[in-house]
């Protein structure tokens, strides 16, 4: 086989498949693919993104703090202080192994999390049609492609009907190329290779076949993303937001710890020791873990809606997803089952009703029993049914039925009735197909018969009644005109109040094959479809509006059927408005007057929507300042899906492009699942939150305090190597048991957070502050007690000093819990992550105390059991103020609401 397949699109199909050794009606047999996959590695870009572990390990040494560290250690073996330069030592590592194995961890969650977006793709193998994920691919597997598919290798096509593909990846041009088998000449440019379909590109339209020519790092798409790498970093801007918020603080860090040590050599200090005191300060208060931390508790939040179905495909969207303000949903399969049943038939000459039970039809007009075999009209609309039909029933013998959910019942309603598709296919044999247009919202089929050609019609029932100008009856064809076109959308209207789904069938005979098959038709009937709301959506729609999330649906379907589910749903208001198709078809929202804004902007239901009025919604809503989660399925949304805040596309019902194009991929396809992730969303943001309010509070302490003493000419109430200690042993499993945190009972009954808020507002600024001095307030006072009322020596005073800092920090995690949640009985008391954490921090701190060799290297002589119950006690001031505070702002906060409430009344 040839392995240098150079321009495959001057070749002539055979020649391609010679050289790659297949042939495209079989393709490879498993061995050879095997074979092959050994030589060419998987199908896959060679991306940058698995980090390895020495890269990682590697980071660790990029942060100041490590080099701050190591100058202090130097200083101290070069002043003979060898105990603590080993110890110093033993905390840089310990810092870079927590910082390694966390940043390990969360790499890793994350790496795995992208993978769970695996790409699907067709291929013929062995004679049989497969499916395989893309990676597994290799030159010469014919892969067959169809509309909504992701090319997921470099093509030599070798069939193609009606094939678009949009290749503005690879070129810019953003018109779909048509495409065809026939080869070109040999310098021909990229763009207008119509032989090839080339990887990474979107197919628009139609169906087709090519050999693999190029896989992986081989391909177009490879080639240029060889040139881009590392362009695209998997930074969440959340995590550079932190990263950014720690920069910040370095500047002013340094200038306290400095103006700190200078402040302590002119009191007298020496100046080793204050060298040493500013370094450990620098090191204490500079936030490095945040960015980390923050991948950790993002990995950890998007593991959770993964196990909830939404599968997150950009890490910036978990972010959005919390400030989401509006979802735009569309109705069939998110917020119904998408399990239909036919109910009846609308035939000229009256209503019949259907019923399916245990595979076999049974059909009533009034109350009388009805043969299909003997009513003519009937018997076509089945068989029309069937005809018009891309799904497959199985084989009976277990093998599901695949295919659009409508379509499926069709066919259920038409072989319930003893008429197979394949006994229908006998006598009319399907020559040719127009795919389902979602512009005109029908499809059409054509069938060789006995005189010529038979043309099935299916579609929207007002785009098919438009096209009819006769109906058929028991006795045969009748002319209808406008009058009777209104009655059949009067009868349509009628029954999708009920809330049905209505679709019209119709059908023509001609000579050619190749007449256009949406005009003079004869209407047959109108299907009536069941298509049950699924049972979680009116608690998740109710969910959505606590939240202060507005939901809107966005349908294809009849304006009656979407607004009867809108209902049922508890989505709409009960004056809800609706627009439907004609009103939006040329909508321009930027020039509407401000009044049909105001009613766009207010509107529950869009119904008969085409899918680039999606694009223009979408930006209505965000011009007005929303924040717009939209779901969509088919090729044409994906603009829409782009342009919105948070795209959503179905893993079930949606198509490749759609989902490439999307931030969230809903497995279930369930609108439950949205709002459950947006819990999740807003549970990450406000973890975040909390752990940097804890870090940072806790750092300030520290600061103050040593500052606040030596510059009041105190002792130095904590040394460096303790202060290395609290910061960079003890803070961090508080700091991480935040992060975990399963979220607040009342997430989802807090309006949505304002997109451009910072992570640190002015309220948790202030919140650091104040718990920062009195942390420090309580400490200091520990210290002066224990130095001037216990008398206790210096040393065993510092030991007070950093027992009661220590302590003060573990209780300080409680602090940090929404004033809206209870003092006992709030996200944190339940996280047994914080739990666990305290216990191991209090262990370390025992450790530090009563081990001998720790506790002579830290410089913490055991005090008296009166400075321990000094400690103890003075630990508690600072939970106990903050509680008080959350409680008075809580107090504070409802009264205020009371306020407004009784204004209002
Ligand atoms: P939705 O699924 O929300 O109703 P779509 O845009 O998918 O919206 O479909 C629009 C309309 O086109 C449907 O309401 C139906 O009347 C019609 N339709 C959808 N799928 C088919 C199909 N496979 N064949 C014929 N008509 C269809
Ligand atoms: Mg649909």
């Amino acid at each position: 086989m040839d392995q240098e397949l150079k321009a495959p699109f001057a070749l002539e199909v055979e020649e391609v498949a010679g050289k790659l050794a297949t042939a495209p009606e079989i393709g490879l047999s498993a061995g050879e693919v095997e074979k092959r996959r050994a030589i060419y590695g998987p199908n896959q870009l060679r991306r940058e993104d698995v980090k390895s572990a020495f890269a990682i390990l590697a980071n660790q040494f990029k942060s100041i703090i490590v080099w701050l560290l190591v100058a202090a250690a130097g200083l101290s073996f070069l002043l003979g202080d060898l105990a603590e330069g080993i110890a110093i030592a033993v905390v840089l590592v310990l810092n870079g192994a927590i910082g390694f194995f966390t940043e390990l961890r969360a790499v890793r969650s994350m790496e795995a999390l992208m993978r769970l977006t695996e790409v699907r793709t067709r291929v013929r193998r062995e004679g049989m049609l497969r499916e395989v994920n893309a990676h597994d691919l290799v030159p010469g597997d014919i892969v067959v492609l169809e509309a909504g598919d992701i090319v997921t290798a470099d093509l030599r096509l070798v069939e193609a009907s009606n094939l678009r593909c949009d290749e503005s990846l690879l070129t810019g041009e953003s018109v779909p190329v048509t495409k065809s088998v026939s080869s070109v000449a040999a310098d021909t440019i990229i763009g207008d290779r119509v032989n090839m379909a080339f990887s990474g590109t979107a197919v628009t339209q139609g169906t087709g076949a090519g050999i693999a020519v190029a896989t992986g790092m081989e391909t177009e798409l490879g080639r240029i993303s060889a040139l881009a790498q590392t362009a695209d970093s998997d930074i969440s801007p959340l995590e550079r937001r932190l990263d950014r918020l720690g920069r910040r603080l370095v500047w002013l860090t340094l200038a306290l710890a400095a103006l700190t040590s200078l402040a302590g050599i002119l009191r007298g200090h020496a100046v080793a020791d204050m060298i040493q005191t500013g370094v450990a300060l620098a090191v204490a208060a500079i936030p490095e873990g945040l960015p980390v931390v923050a991948t950790l508790s993002l990995a950890r939040g998007m593991w959770r809606m993964a196990a909830r179905n939404a599968i997150m495909t950009r890490l910036s969207s978990v972010e959005t997803l919390g400030a989401t303000t509006l979802i735009v949903t569309d109705k069939t399969g998110t917020l119904t089952e998408n399990r239909m049943t036919v109910t009846g038939y609308l035939l000229a000459e009256g209503d019949v009703k259907a019923e399916n039970r245990d595979g076999s039809t049974g059909f009533s007009a009034g109350s009388s029993p009805l043969d299909p075999g003997e009513d003519a009209a009937l018997g076509w609309a089945l068989s029309i049914g069937a005809l018009c039909n891309t799904a497959g029933l199985g084989d009976g013998s277990g093998a599901a039925a695949t295919g659009d959910p409508m379509e499926i019942a069709l066919l259920k309603a038409a072989s319930g009735a003893g008429m197979s598709r394949a006994a229908l296919e006998e006598r009319s044999r399907e020559v040719k197909r127009h795919a389902f247009d979602p512009d005109r919202k029908m499809m059409a089929t054509v069938h060789a018969c006995d005189h010529g050609f038979l043309y099935a019609v299916k579609g929207a029932p007002e785009a098919v009644i438009e096209a009819c100008d006769a109906e058929l009856t028991g006795e045969g064809e009748r002319a209808v005109d406008d009058a009777g076109r209104e009655r059949w959308i009067e009868r349509n209207s009628r029954a999708a109040k009920d809330g049905l789904r209505l679709i019209a069938l119709a059908m023509k005979t001609a000579k050619s094959d190749a007449e256009s098959p949406y005009e003079g038709l004869t209407l047959v009937a109108l299907v009536c479809f069941l298509d049950p709301l699924r049972k979680d959506v009116p608690d998740a729609i109710r969910a959505s509006r606590e939240a202060g999330v507005r939901v809107v649906m966005l349908t294809g379907d009849h304006a009656e059927t979407a607004a009867n589910i809108a209902k049922q749903s508890g989505l709409a208001s009960p004056e809800m408005s609706v627009f439907a198709g004609r009103e939006l078809a040329d909508l321009d929202p930027q020039s509407a007057d401000p009044q049909l804004r105001r009613r766009l902007l207010e509107a529950d239901v869009f119904a008969r929507v085409a899918p680039d009025t999606k694009l223009k919604l979408v930006k209505l809503f965000q011009d007005s300042g929303h924040v717009v989660a939209m779901t969509g399925d088919g090729v044409n949304d994906a603009p829409a899906l782009r342009k919105a805040d948070i795209g959503i596309a179905m893993g079930q019902r949606g198509t490749q492009v759609a989902r490439e194009a999307a931030d969230m991929v809903l497995k279930d396809d369930a609108f439950s699942t949205i709002i459950a992730a947006m819990r999740q969303g807003r549970i990450i943001f406000e973890n975040i939150r909390k752990f940097v309010v804890y870090l940072m509070s806790c750092n300030v302490s520290e600061v103050l305090l040593v500052g606040i003493a030596v510059g009041a000419g105190l002792p130095v109430p904590l040394l460096p190597l303790q202060i290395l200690f609290l910061n960079l042993v003890t803070d961090v499993f508080p700091a991480f048991a935040l992060g975990l945190g399963r979220g607040e009972e009342d997430v989802m009954r807090q309006p949505p957070r304002d997109p451009r808020e910072p992570i640190v507002d002015g309220k948790r600024w202030l919140l650091i502050g104040a718990l920062g001095v009195t942390i420090m307030a309580a400490t200091l006072g520990a210290f002066a007690v224990a130095l001037f009322e216990l008398g206790l020596e210096p040393a065993e005073a510092v030991t007070v000093a950093f027992l009661t800092l220590a302590l003060a920090q573990l209780w300080n995690v409680f602090n940090v819990r929404r004033a809206s949640q209870g003092v006992f009985s709030n996200d944190i008391t339940r996280n047994p992550y914080v739990w666990g954490a305290l216990g191991l921090c209090l262990g370390l701190i025992a450790l530090a105390l009563y081990h001998p060799g720790l506790s002579s290297i830290l410089g913490l002589p055991l005090p008296s059991a009166a400075g321990l119950l000094l400690a103890g006690v003075m630990s508690l001031v600072p939970l106990i103020a903050g509680q008080a505070g959350l409680i008075l702002s809580s107090a504070f906060r409802s009264r205020a609401a009371a306020k407004i409430e009784s204004s209002s009344a």
